[in-house]
């Protein structure tokens, strides 16, 4: 008797271990310009069911960087799900140069697709066509023989499509129409529950409670006073609170929801009603829902990392999250379910605001630097040799060099030399140069891993640290310094530890950890390094 149910027992725990092989849903949350010191900053005011229930019940990496400029949302989207550098998976920029078309290419462009949305034919024309490497969303469809269900969606149109992948059933982007569209790439028409989401337009309930804030002033004491000199306009409006949203979209479209919270709660409304709709984590093939939520970056943007409209909006993120936990504990169950989240990049600290305390830095206005360098150009080669400057990029006119006889080298040698001569300029370097790199140059090996021959310039420079190419007030990011690089990593849910890690460890790692805790191919271009705390046994 006793050896029978020994028997029993064990059957059963061999039973569930088969159907834990896989969380039932992947959830991968991404936050636009989230900085890791958001986290510890408005700690205090964070509830316990949000960005705290995932540090403290899971997995923290707290030293987590990129390891490539320039730090975009395409390039850091792209880098989170393949595991890889721009180098590798080709999304140089959220925009490149195109040499031959004599363009700018946008990162998810595709001229062969074609909108399901009437009204939003530019929005729509998207694919992840673009994108060179596989994503692990692209290795799990691999692995579960297309079954497992891939959805991506964001405000963004490259935070939606590039994370979902080339196989992906579908990405919803959110366009100034105030409807979630998508193109033919994914499918023939827009699944029903998104074309009623549209219908019910949901961002007006959120437009007509306007934008005050969440909290008593006093809780914002971890920021800068309302109405600062570092904080940019809002439609026009003076930068203080309340915000007139109703006023904001009579005057202008429902895109203005994208400058404000209300972003990322109708993002997480969408998202409910997809998990609902396309039973994502109902059976037990895994799906993966890959979220990016954009309003921290456009309201980053305007106001700044000091201003107390980012803190609002993450205090409200903060109440988001925790109602989506909530939701997945009821709808997929508490430990079927596998998040991660981070971010595609952080922030800078506005310069004039370091400025004025004594930390002399600039902002840079890119068509100064342009201009500069053609300048320079006609008065050394009498000639504007330049065909474009761009993301820090410098592509010459290879055909002019050549008709005009003048040697390539030499001409960069002597836009080098210019360049240095700038005092926001920290490095130069040539395309032989980043392709050959050097193990003793951190600087050049962050530009090489985010460096295409194909798609990049002849020649590439650094800014100083602290400098932006940006306007006066807000901020932006882009550089290969820690304001940039440093962002959340936490795993949470099935399988996941409590515990964190004060090591240094580069975004590029989630992708591979990801595929060997669902125990699938690693993204095709990854170097495959795993987070080896997470599979560690637990204590
Ligand atoms: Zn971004
Ligand atoms: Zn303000
Ligand atoms: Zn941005």
């Amino acid at each position: 008797m006793k050896k029978l149910f020994g028997f029993i027992i064990i059957s059963l725990v061999s039973i569930t271990t088969q159907a834990q092989k896989r969380p039932k849903l992947v959830v991968g949350i991404v936050v636009d310009q989230m900085k890791m010191e958001y986290l510890y900053r408005f700690e205090s005011d964070f509830s316990e069911n949000g960005f705290k229930r995932l540090m403290k019940n899971g997995y923290t990496f707290h030293n987590a960087h990129y390891n490539y400029m320039p730090t975009y949302t395409a390039p850091g989207h792209a880098s989170i799900y393949t595991g890889t550098t721009p180098s590798m998976h080709g999304i140089v920029g959220n925009d490149w140069f195109h040499r031959t078309l004599k363009k700018d290419m946008y990162c998810t462009d595709d001229a062969a697709v074609s909108t399901l949305v009437p009204g939003t034919e530019t929005e729509g024309k998207m694919s992840p066509r673009n994108l060179q490497s596989t994503t692990m969303t692209d290795e799990l469809k691999l692995s579960t023989n297309f079954k497992g269900k891939v959805i991506g969606m964001s405000i963004k149109d490259r935070g939606a499509i590039l994370p979902a992948g080339h196989f992906a059933d579908w990405a919803f982007w959110y366009t100034k129409t105030g409807e979630f569209i998508s193109s033919d790439y994914y499918g023939k028409k827009l699944p029903t529950w998104a074309d009623d989401f549209n219908k019910e337009k949901n961002y007006i309930p959120y437009t007509e409670k306007g934008w005050s804030l969440l909290k008593p002033k006093e809780v914002y004491n971890e920021s800068l006073p309302d109405d600062n000199p570092y904080e940019g306009k809002l439609y026009k409006k003076t930068p203080f609170f309340p915000y007139n949203m109703k006023e904001m979209l009579d005057n202008n479209d429902p895109g203005v929801i994208r400058v404000s919270p209300y972003g990322n709660n109708l993002l997480a409304d969408f998202a409910k009603r997809a998990i609902e709709k396309e039973e994502l984590g109902k059976d037990e093939i895994t799906d993966f829902l890959a979220l990016s939520f954009s309003s921290t970056d456009y309201i980053g943007h305007t106001f700044g990392p000091r201003s107390i409209e980012i803190q609002d909006t993450y205090l409200r993120l903060d109440e988001t999250i925790a109602d989506f936990l909530n939701y997945l504990d009821k709808t997929v169950g508490k430990d079927n379910y596998l998040v991660f989240l981070t971010a595609d990049h952080a922030g800078a600290e506005n310069s004039t605001f370091l400025k004025d305390n004594k930390y002399k830095v600039d902002n840079i206005n890119y068509k100064n630097v342009s201009a500069d360098l053609k300048e320079f150009s006609k008065t050394t080669f009498s000639d504007d040799l330049i065909l474009k400057y761009d993301n820090f990029n410098v592509f010459f006119d290879l055909d002019l060099i050549k008709s005009k006889g003048l040697d390539l080298t030499k001409v960069k040698q002597s836009f080098k030399e210019y360049l240095y001569t700038k005092e926001y300029v920290k490095r130069v370097y040539t395309e032989e140069e980043i392709l050959a790199g050097s193990p003793n140059d951190e600087l050049l090996e962050f530009v090489s891993n985010g460096y295409d021959p194909t798609q990049n310039g002849e020649l590439y420079f650094v800014y100083k640290p602290g400098y932006l190419e940006y306007s006066a007030t807000g901020t932006t990011h882009g550089s290969p310094y820690t304001y940039d690089t440093h962002v959340p990593v936490i795993f949470y849910g099935w399988h996941i530890k409590k515990g964190e890690s004060h090591e240094k460890k580069y975004i590029t790692q989630i992708a591979p950890t990801v595929s060997q805790l669902l125990k699938i191919t690693m993204p095709n271009s990854t170097k495959c390094e795993v987070l080896t705390e997470l599979f560690t046994k637990k204590e």
